[in-house]
């Protein structure tokens, strides 16, 4: 039983695994890495495999640092199946479309800039575009449902409910050297729309991510006071609000925390606007697959109601409309990508909003220091947004609690079901992963980093201590995309 990894080893982003056993070979998400030009570089390496020889491809879920490289592997030559839940294929298809218009529009823009001194022919074209995703989409094979069996090769894969976003899954793989687990990304219990993952049986081995496995989460009731006295700060403010928000599963939990607050008047029924149209596809998918989601959303799905639309919401799609808000009177509650500020509709309405003092930035999302919401954040007087110095003289609020990834007691609770088997750790900063092991090893866990591009023999402890030689402490990345 070999795993290689060639993402989300030794960091965060870029997740993707072949797992080799019993002569079955299996691709176990194909993600995007996600961060600075260094590590985003990663995305040109080739693979170092016949991607022909892949008997299937396996999602977790559809976060594209965990299906962005898909494309690249169908321009390869890849053409088998890619097995999924049946909301990872709908969401997979508005990512991998977002991502690869979002890869043209950045060639054609430095085309256009580096032909001024003569170097159009260095801009590197973009990894993939629409027609590849289509090609992706025609693999999909929406075959994977909750605690039910399916055979590829030699193996026997039980998906098991992940609660990290719509149509995540944990991946219970049964092979004929024994029965491993990878976790893909595991949610927050405290999660406001996921219903909690489901505790996994004993397995042999555990490959196990670990995002946030050095802290523990604010409790959500917290969280949600802060959210609400934020709001109610602002609103008194007069201004607009802006809250950046990811398309995926942030956008649908403020949708429903708004609508909750406003019908229960917490705060008042002010213009809702949503201008993202991938959030507003990714929530058409959350309306679509609402039975995944915890009692009191299904309950409200079922009685016909629409849990994420506040009666004030405004769905804005052409970018003409999106404009036309900057000339909006009065106080109004805007929601636009994307959640670090980095790209999108966001930044129009910064470059319009930042510098007056009756604005407020309500921040839901983990920012990167070197974002520009991570400059923000830091409290920079001026910020540099589309060419133009902007004064930050708008209210910020951060709101730190909202997370769709499990703590370490999220994951420690996991490992203990799983039986406290054998561990490997993926998708985390080295650092933490190196404090983790420490955390396993005082419950008598065996753990180990699995290192990035080398086969590992997963059944076997691989190295001394569980770090290999010479992996530097601290390296990596740069954002957490999903938080
Ligand atoms: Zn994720």
């Amino acid at each position: 039983m070999h795993l290689t990894s060639f993402g989300a080893a030794e960091t965060v982003t870029g997740s993707c695994h072949l797992l080799e056993v019993a002569g079955t070979r299996v691709l176990i998400d194909c993600g995007l890495y996600q961060g600075d030009d260094d590590l985003e570089a990663l995305n040109r390496e080739p693979f170092p495999f016949d991607v022909r020889s892949l008997d299937a491809v396996l999602l977790t879920h559809a976060h594209l640092d965990h299906v962005g490289r898909l494309p690249v592997l169908t321009r390869l030559g890849y053409r088998g199946p890619i097995y999924c839940t049946p909301a990872t294929a709908a969401l997979a298809g508005i990512v991998l479309l977002d991502s690869a218009r979002l890869q043209v529009e950045d060639y054609r823009r430095d085309v256009r800039k580096a032909r001024r001194v003569g170097e159009e022919d260095r801009v590197p074209e973009p990894l993939y575009d629409e027609d590849d995703v289509h090609t992706v989409q025609a693999l999909l094979r929406p075959q994977l449902e909750f605690g039910e069996t399916l055979s590829v090769g030699n193996v026997r894969v039980t998906p098991g409910r992940a609660g990290h976003i719509l149509g995540s899954a944990y991946l219970l793989l049964d092979t004929p050297d024994g029965r491993l687990l990878m976790s893909g990304d595991l949610g927050n219990r405290e999660s406001g729309l996921q219903q909690d993952f489901t505790l996994p049986p004993h397995v042999d081995v555990l490959v196990t991510e670990t995002t946030y496995a050095d802290r523990t989460h604010r409790p959500l009731t917290q969280t949600l006071a802060e959210f609400t006295d934020a709001l109610q700060r602002s609103v008194a403010r007069g201004g607009k609000i802006l809250i950046p928000t990811f398309a995926i599963e942030r956008t649908q939990a403020i949708l429903y925390y708004l609508k909750h607050l406003m019908d229960a008047g917490q705060i008042p029924y002010v213009p809702v606007f949503l201008d993202s149209p991938m959030g507003a596809r990714a929530t058409h998918e959350y309306f679509e697959y609402g039975d995944e989601l915890i009692p009191e959303v299904r309950d409200e799905l079922h009685a016909g109601g629409d849990p994420f639309r506040p009666s004030t919401l405004h769905v804005v799609t052409t970018s003409a409309e999106s404009q036309r808000l900057n000339r909006l009177e009065g106080s109004a509650i805007i929601l636009a990508g994307n959640g670090m500020m980095s790209g999108g509709r966001i930044q129009h309405h910064l470059k319009h909003h930042l510098w007056k003092p009756d604005t407020s930035l309500v921040i839901v999302s983990y920012q990167s220091p070197h974002s520009l919401g991570g400059r923000i954040v830091a409290g920079e007087p001026t910020v540099r947004i589309m060419g133009e110095d902007i004064a930050v003289r708008a209210q910020v609020h951060t709101i730190g609690g909202f997370s769709a990834h499990a703590d370490q007691d999220d994951l420690l609770a996991f490992v203990e079901s799983a039986g406290n088997p054998k561990t490997w750790l993926v998708h985390g900063e080295v650092d933490v992963m190196t404090r983790y092991l420490d955390v396993l090893a005082a419950r008598g866990v065996t753990g180990d980093i699995v290192p990035r591009a080398e086969a590992v023999d997963l059944r076997a402890t691989y190295f001394p201590g569980g770090r290999p030689p010479g992996l530097p402490v601290g390296s990596g990345h740069d954002r957490r995309p999903d938080e």
